[in-house]
């Protein structure tokens, strides 16, 4: 029997719409995407595991396995949360129910979120679509590549340095990290918390401000975050006409960046201009140069403090020991993997007497500047581009045995997290066969601004999104 819809192709909107025509019922939707997982989720290995809903009857979804799932096993891709069985949503996970969405499954992740390749997680890395040997990025790389790979019409990832936006540029998606405190974190797996943010991956800008607008203000739960001072809006039309885009300065001597990526961002702004937007400098001089390095201060400093919590006592498994110490010890020793330890250490040092002023106090003015730099380059411009990824996906294993070659995937998406401020990752196109991305930071609540000109350039850059050898 042929699939009643192509999930490789079918966007929530266009899902949303079927269900509402009465073209196809729930059932059949989420059988179809169920399908699409039992044919491609073995070689890719997106899900952690699926689940059964009896009550959502709307669109499917899939949420990164940091997000709390009530009766749903949630493991932050960690051995030290097997078997965790939340007994409450987490918000974000309430608000999706709530809007009729039906649960597919839990999906990969790098072990608490730390990572940006996937190969950190306890479970085994997910492979990209566009080609199974290399990454999908991280360390959301099981939500992006299930988008990607139609086995899944939109998904939720977390965010805290880039885990949401780098595996949407890696696997030719649309990724939004919101800005700070719009979108609630309560009931998700901590990692940074002064950091982390829960954001829509979609195949179009138009799918992922759908969810955006059904996942995101003030929740009591959560008292850091905001009312939205603006209703998001799904964007429309395809001019840039008044829309200032600032291209930083730095970007130019940053080698890290392959050609081909830089190709791509010139094609993009050259695109740019043609729908009427004026492009110009802006100045970005403290993110580039101190960005990775604050980030790999306060997101390990903040780590060390909220995995303190795995105790082998409060969740999880427990080692088998003959006094409480050795319980705490042995269940940590097993329980982690080399990244969560890394970070532990790190973070513990920095946060550590001698040595607090010295390391997190530096970190944290250095983050003053950053804050401040970003605020006065968007003083000048409306929202801010880069390319999203300095690369495109590398083949699986190529940096597993170098941390700081893992850590600088995130050079560029960093600084704006730690500025608290929106990015938006859309395709723009291919560079070796292998997609590339476009990031765009906007002011603070500035999400549909970039809703605008993502859409107005997604449609004028065409990007399939449907990787070559699946079509
Ligand atoms: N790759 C970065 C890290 O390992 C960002 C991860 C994230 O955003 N969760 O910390």
């Amino acid at each position: 029997m042929a699939p009643v819809v192509d999930t490789l192709r079918l966007t929530a909107e266009e899902a949303t719409s079927l269900l509402e025509r009465g073209e196809l019922s729930g059932r059949e939707l989420r059988q179809a995407y169920l399908d699409a997982i039992a044919e491609r989720d073995g070689e890719l290995h997106c899900f952690l595991r699926t689940v059964e809903d009896t009550e959502g009857d709307g669109v499917p979804i899939a949420l990164k396995d940091v997000i709390s799932t009530k009766g749903v096993e949630t493991t932050a891709g960690s051995k030290i949360l097997a078997g965790y069985v939340p007994v409450f949503d987490a918000t974000v996970a309430e608000r999706v129910k709530a809007a009729g969405l039906s649960l597919l499954g839990k999906t990969n992740t790098d072990e608490f979120a730390m990572g940006s390749s996937t190969e950190n997680s306890a479970y085994g890395p997910s492979r990209n679509p566009w080609d199974p040997s290399r990454v999908p990025g991280g360390s959301g790389g099981g939500s992006s590549a299930a988008v990607t790979a139609g086995l899944a019409p939109w998904a939720l990832g977390s965010d805290t340095g880039g885990s949401i936006k780098q595996p949407s540029a890696l696997c030719g998606n649309v990724g939004l990290r919101p800005t700070y405190g719009t979108v609630s974190r309560y009931g998700v797996v901590a990692f940074a918390s002064s950091l982390d943010q829960i954001g829509p991956v979609a195949k179009t800008v138009r799918d992922v401000a759908l969810l955006y607008s059904i996942i995101a203000g003030r929740d009591p739960c959560d008292s850091t975050t905001a009312e939205l001072p603006e209703t998001p809006r799904l964007p429309e039309g395809d001019s840039l006409a008044g829309v200032r885009i600032g291209v930083p300065r730095q970007l130019g001597s940053l080698d890290a960046i392959e050609p081909g990526v830089r190709d791509a961002f010139e094609r993009a702004l050259a695109l740019a201009e043609e729908l009427g937007a004026e492009i110009g400098e802006c100045d970005l001089p403290t993110s580039y140069r101190y960005g990775m390095p604050c980030y790999y201060l306060i997101a390990p400093a903040e780590a060390s403090s909220n995995l303190a919590r795995y105790d082998g006592v409060r969740y999880g498994p427990r080692a088998v020991a003959g006094s409480y110490q050795e319980l705490v010890d042995r269940t940590r020793d097993e329980g982690f993997g080399a990244e969560p330890k890394r970070r532990i250490m790190l973070g513990t040092y920095a946060l550590s007497a001698g040595y607090y002023e010295a390391f997190y106090g530096q970190a944290q003015k250095v983050r003053t500047l950053l804050i401040r730099e970003h605020r006065q380059a968007l003083a000048v411009c409306d929202v801010i581009a880069t390319p999203t990824s300095p690369t495109v996906a590398f083949p699986i294993g190529d940096k597993a045995a170098d941390p700081l070659a893992m850590y600088a995937c995130d050079l560029l998406t960093i600084p704006s997290c730690l500025a608290g401020l929106p990015g938006l990752s859309i395709p723009n196109g291919l560079s070796e066969g292998l997609p590339v991305g476009l990031q765009l930071i906007g002011p603070q609540f500035g999400e549909n601004t970039l809703f605008r000109v993502g859409h107005a350039l997604e449609q004028a850059i065409g990007f399939d999104t449907v990787p070559e050898r699946l079509r």
